[in-house]
C-alpha cells in the first residue's frame, strides 16, 4: 500500500508487526490528537507533513480536522 505523504515524512515511523503488516505510526498523534495514530493510507494532503530530513512544511489541507471541535 503506497503511504503518500507519510512515505516521506519526517513524523511518520514504520511499525512491522511479527506477522508482517506494516503500519504507518504519526508521531505528529503524541502531541496532538488531531493527528490519528495510524492515519489510514495513502495520505494524500496533511498540514503536519514535513519532508523527511527537510524542514519545511508542505501546504495542504488538514485531513483529520479536530481543530473546528475545540472551544
Ligand atoms: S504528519 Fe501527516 S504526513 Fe506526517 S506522518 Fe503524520 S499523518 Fe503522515
Amino acid at each position: 500500500m503506497p503511504a503518500g505523504l507519510c512515505g516521506r515524512c519526517g513524523h511518520s515511523r514504520v511499525i512491522r508487526t511479527r506477522k508482517g503488516s506494516v503500519f504507518r505510526f504519526c508521531r505528529k498523534s503524541e502531541q496532538d490528537p488531531g493527528y490519528p495514530r495510524y492515519p489510514p493510507l495513502p495520505v494524500l494532503a496533511c498540514r503536519g507533513f514535513e519532508e523527511e530530513g527537510g524542514s519545511g512544511v508542505e501546504d495542504g489541507t488538514h485531513e483529520f480536522p479536530n481543530e473546528e471541535d475545540s472551544e
